[in-house]
């Protein structure tokens, strides 16, 4: 599909229902663009701010062909789309990030081949498809490492530590036919996000880089400018510009890596924006959200230097019931994402702390 410059009033068409979906729509409508959503869910966070939603599932051929032909560019807020629903958009509008980006993400084989091509380092990984494919890996890293399914993780799930004390038959009963990769142990001294876009004609730009700190392997924190030298900030530049320039990516892309002794080595690609990044909403003149909204929509990217420093902390289950406290306290921006259920651990709204430069 041949790209287009949005102008106001024109629709950009989001696939997903939840918190980066809503954000993504409140940072169009600012710019007078409306957004109309595609999610299975009623009354997701997303659907909340935007102009219209098709309530229909992922893989609803009629569905997404009629939501195509209602907008005038596609995109999305979370991977695990089935590529064949991605190909019925793209028949019809512009789809952004493209289905290659979206593919090489949604499969961590493949990602980690494509990243380590590029001469990225990435965690040592190896294709597990059997109980001796895992034996034999593990003999190659000592025994231990990361078990992971090469599709649909995320937040931990999906995920196994193995030593040498671990049980594997109860892993494998567990991976239940799952493929799946098995990575080395990699020694990190801190994790590190880069947010990058790039637009319709190849600009791109950065943020600086963001310092993330996991608990039970949920985003707890992001701290912005990430504790690194300006040696590894402007590494992770540069390898955020190589991944974005490789992909013929439109959009924001969000690269997450391990700060090492020997340098920094990518753990994970997102097609799309990131929970390190929200911070940028407050910190920066133009956030990760609108950069995203600009960048499929043929505008000029904005500025991504930081006016100031910013903590983001995730408010996850009930944390959501402080919100009052975290209003009351000065530099302080709340985000609530409009969700019902406080279940545990779910990401219910975060906060952004500010500190002048
Ligand atoms: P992921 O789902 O790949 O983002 O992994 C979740 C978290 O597990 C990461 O943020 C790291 O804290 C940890 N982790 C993942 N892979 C590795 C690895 N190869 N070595 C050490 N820690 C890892």
């Amino acid at each position: 599909m041949t790209p287009k410059t949005l102008v106001p009033g024109h629709t950009i068409g989001i696939i997903g229902g939840g918190q980066l979906g809503r954000m993504l729509a409140l940072a169009a409508a600012r710019l007078g663009l409306k957004c109309h959503i595609f999610c299975p869910e009623d009354n997701a966070p997303a659907s909340q701010v935007a102009h219209h939603t098709t309530i229909a599932a992922y893989d609803d051929v009629q569905a997404l062909a009629d939501f195509a032909a209602a907008v005038d560019v596609v995109t999305y807020e979370f991977e695990n789309i089935p590529a064949d629903s991605v190909a019925v958009l793209a028949a019809s509008k512009p789809v952004y990030p493209s289905a290659k980006a979206l593919a090489v993400s949604q499969d961590r084989l493949d990602e980690k081949s494509f990243i380590s091509q590029l001469g990225i380092a990435v965690a040592d990984f190896y294709d597990i498809t059997s109980a001796e494919t895992l034996a034999h890996a593990l003999q190659q890293t000592g025994g231990h490492g990361i078990l992971k399914t090469r599709r649909f993780g995320y937040d931990g799930k999906g995920q196994w530590r193995l030593s040498p004390d671990s049980d594997l038959a109860e892993v494998m009963a567990q991976l239940d036919g799952q493929p799946a990769i098995l990575e080395a142990l990699v020694e990190f001294e801190r994790e590190v996000s880069v947010i990058v876009a790039r637009d319709l004609n190849g600009h791109i730009t950065c943020y600086a880089p963001i310092e993330n700190q996991h608990e039970n392997h949920i985003l707890r924190r992001s701290l912005m400018p990430a504790q690194v030298s300006n040696a590894v900030a402007q590494t992770a530049v540069q390898l955020a510009e190589k991944l974005a320039t490789a992909l013929d990516y439109i959009g924001v892309l969000s690269i997450e890596t391990f700060v090492t002794v020997d340098g920094l080595v990518v753990n994970e690609i997102a097609p799309r924006v990131h929970n390190s990044g929200h911070l940028t909403q407050d910190a920066c003149a133009v956030g990760q959200f609108e950069q995203h909204i600009r960048a499929i929509s043929g505008w000029p990217l904005g500025d991504t230097q930081a006016h100031s420093d910013a903590v983001m902390t995730n408010l996850l289950g009930d944390e959501i019931d402080q919100w009052a406290d975290w209003a009351a306290q000065a530099n302080t921006a709340v985000h609530l994402y409009g969700k019902e259920q406080a279940k545990a651990g779910r990401k219910m709204g975060h906060v952004t702390q500010l500190k002048a430069k």
